[in-house]
């Protein structure tokens, strides 16, 4: 380790919407873990929840959407060199063990982290630890830029893989927000043509609509169906709930054709009403949807290597330095911002 600063920049959340660049030891790997010198690390909707509705711990550095270089390798983490190029599953290792992992549902491993635990966050940050079981290395024509999206573009697909959707289908998208872009990109890459999106912010209509999506209207404008007797007149196969606003979920279940599945994938704070005799006289599905496909992560990069998304639509073209932070983390969170803005931690050479 010894061309490493004793010291690195950091972005510390403070309490009360705060956050302050500071210096921070630089930490050094244990046995396992490798240091990874943060290239990029986006904004995700739950560093918002953290910072902008106070749900974090004062003193704490966010950030787990993230792709970097080794700078120093702990004991036992054979198989990788610094300078190796990698993206970081954020989470504690699966066990591949218990009885949800033997079935291939991996997002429900008895041994996952507790929900908005710290695990492997830290990421607005020069540097930051990873596990070595979640390294992935990031393939040669992927910049580290791109790679940076790998974890929020398999949180979409996981979304799309828990409803079932099948192309020549109809998908609502509830939110177009950096996970509502994501899932319609997604869906447009999986073959999904027929894609409508609500949002109240103009700039993310428009961002849905150079994305593929056929029609992108505000919440007050979708019709759903009036009573529980009634289908919608443009009901969807399948329902993506992202904005996790509680009028958004209740009005996607009565915008489903009969079968139909509802996926949540926002994270709200005021729970939905659902009306259980919609769910029933339509048969109904109701699904969450929580982290990847026990692939997705892979899938994810595979996507962004065959240039399956519009990357650049994705992702904001100004990348931001940690100074920024709270700043942007305001505007995305007052919906002024239309996608995935990055955070470049170290200044430039
Ligand atoms: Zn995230
Ligand atoms: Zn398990």
């Amino acid at each position: 380790m010894q061309n490493l600063p004793a010291s690195m920049r950091a972005a510390v959340y403070r309490g009360d919407q705060v956050v302050t660049v500071d210096a921070l030891p630089t930490p050094s790997p244990g046995p396992g873990e490798v240091l990874v010198e943060v290239s990029h690390c986006g904004i995700c909707g739950t560093d918002l929840h953290l910072v902008i509705e106070g749900m974090g711990q004062p003193d704490s550095v966010g950030g787990h959407e993230y792709a970097g270089r080794i700078a120093a390798l702990g004991a036992d983490c054979d198989g990788w060199s610094v300078g190796d190029r990698v993206a970081v599953d954020p989470n504690t290792p699966n066990c591949g063990q218990c009885e949800y992992c033997r079935v291939g549902r991996a997002a429900l491993c008895t041994h996952r982290s507790g929900i908005g635990a710290s695990v492997g966050t830290g990421a607005f940050a020069e540097y930051t630890l990873a596990d070595v079981r979640q390294l992935l290395g990031v393939p040669e024509d992927v910049s580290l830029r791109d790679a940076a999206i790998m974890e929020p573009l398999a949180v979409a697909l996981h979304g799309i893989t828990q409803s079932r959707i099948a192309p020549g289908q109809r998908a609502l998208v509830l939110g177009a927000g950096p996970i509502g872009s994501m899932v319609l990109a997604a869906l447009r890459a999986r073959g999904i043509e027929d894609i409508s999106v609500s949002e109240p912010s103009p700039i993310r209509r428009e961002l849905a609509l150079r994305l593929g999506a056929r029609r992108a209207v505000p919440p007050d404008e979708l019709a759903p169906a009036k009573s529980i007797f009634d289908v919608a007149d443009d009901a969807a196969d399948a329902v993506f709930e992202c904005s996790g606003k509680r009028e958004a979920a209740e009005q996607g279940l009565a915008m489903l054709r009969r079968a139909g599945t509802l996926v949540i994938l926002g994270t709200g704070i005021t729970r939905p009403r659902f009306d259980s005799m919609r769910i029933l006289l339509n048969e109904l599905t109701v699904t969450g949807s929580y982290n990847y496909d026990p692939d997705g992560l892979a899938e994810a990069l595979a996507l962004l290597r065959d240039r399956a998304v519009p990357i650049e639509q994705l992702v904001e073209s100004v990348d931001v330095p940690l100074e920024s932070l709270g700043e942007t983390m305001r505007s995305l969170a007052a919906g002024e911002i239309g996608a995935k803005v990055l955070v470049v931690p170290r200044p430039p050479d």
